[in-house]
């Protein structure tokens, strides 16, 4: 991956490992107080201590984060569970209140929110796997600590039960936050590869593939195709700026929906020229649609910046299956020679592909 797809990749709005690392930061320090408190109120000061201390740095990997410092911030959170539940099992409590379970919890979080293109990164990865699995191991088997006592043996197993509970229900939340993700990012990039970035219409690549599908299918032996090209659009550009061009687009690309069946296709076919097929609509029923659309933009003002409007026109080529082409790419070039003769005839004026050639 390039550094410039990686800071597209970072930058773009499916920043989720970002957005984990900051659920878990926050989690944690919610946690850290919580025990802080509750440690306080059973005397044990050292670990409430500990708590409390941990639950700072959190609050400093959360500026760290807010403020761009992002793999600090990850690895602080990091280390910082990480000891505070080793410290916490090991010198005082033994594996009976169940943080040994917060470490399974955490190896998922750090495989999650880093990035692995890094030199060393993996390697780095596998030997943190390893020392967490061994610490929980370690931390399972201990016997007691020096707080054995500290709660009934009941209470005990219900500050167990929640730490494992806790953290498979974590897991599965964090899980299923993944796979949302992942379907979301799978989502967004198929529209984009399907539309254009300014209209949202179909781009040329889609258009093309549903008209040569349309073309060999025999059951849309009927279809016509429209070509659609705004008249002096150079002019708009050259008088208003680029900007205001670009917005004329889009508005002109909803006027060419708007007008649209739910079968029909509108695609951008290039700069300012659009490509409308027309599926089970013979050469009479596109002739009527595309006079429609030619009133629709002719008659529709389009806002450019505030309070300024402005009227288009459109020259549309139309051609249809009434007359015999080799392919679709033929259909589109007979389309086009319409078009041409719309221009030459004065524009803002639909033209139809003769069934036999132009005079
Ligand atoms: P005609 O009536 O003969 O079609 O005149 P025209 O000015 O529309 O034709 P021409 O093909 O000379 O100019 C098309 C212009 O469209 C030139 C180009 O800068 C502009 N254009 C193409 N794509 C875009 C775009 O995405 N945004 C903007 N703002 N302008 C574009
Ligand atoms: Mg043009
Ligand atoms: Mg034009």
């Amino acid at each position: 991956m390039t550094d410039f797809n990686r800071y597209l990749l970072q930058e773009g709005k499916h920043d989720s490992k970002k957005k984990l690392a900051l659920i878990f930061i926050l989690v944690s320090m919610f946690f850290c107080f919580a025990y802080t408190i509750v440690f306080m109120l059973l005397g044990a000061i050292v670990p409430a201590v500990i708590q409390l201390v941990t639950g700072g740095l959190f609050v400093l990997a959360y500026f760290l984060l807010k403020s761009e410092w992002e793999v600090s911030a990850k690895v602080l959170a990091i280390v910082s569970s990480f000891l505070v539940t080793s410290i916490q099992s090991i010198l005082f409590f033994g594996n009976a209140y169940g943080f040994q379970f917060m470490i399974i919890g955490h190896i998922v979080v750090v495989v999650m929110i880093f990035n692995y293109n890094r030199k060393y990164a993996n390697s780095l990865l596998i030997a943190y796997l390893l020392l967490s699995m061994s610490t929980f191991i370690y931390i399972e088997n201990l016997e007691f600590g020096i707080y054995e006592n500290l709660v009934s043996t009941n209470l005990e197993k219900w500050f167990y039960n929640t730490a494992a509970g806790g953290t498979i229900i974590a897991l599965i939340i964090i899980m299923y936050f993944f796979s949302k993700e992942i379907d979301q990012a799978k989502e967004d990039l198929f529209v984009m590869t399907l539309t254009d970035e300014l209209t949202n219409l179909y781009n040329r690549r889609i258009f093309m593939e549903y008209g040569n599908k349309l073309f060999e299918s025999n059951l849309e032996a009927q279809f016509t195709l429209l070509l659609i090209d705004i008249d002096h659009f150079k002019v708009i550009n050259d008088t208003y700026g680029h900007k205001s061009g670009d917005e004329a687009l889009k508005q002109l690309s909803s006027i060419f929906k708007e007008q649209m069946r739910m079968y029909d296709l509108v695609a951008r076919y290039g700069g300012e020229e659009f490509a409308i097929i027309l599926p089970r609509t013979d050469r009479k029923s596109g002739e009527q649609i595309a006079n429609r659309i030619l009133r629709a933009v002719a008659n529709k003002p389009i806002r450019i910046g505030v309070d300024q409007e402005i009227h288009i026109t459109v020259s549309i080529g139309m051609s249809d299956r009434s007359i015999p082409h080799k392919d679709f790419s033929s259909m589109i070039s007979k389309a086009d020679e319409a078009l041409y003769h719309a221009k030459n005839q004065g524009r803002n004026q639909v033209v139809l592909h003769p069934k036999t050639e132009f005079a």
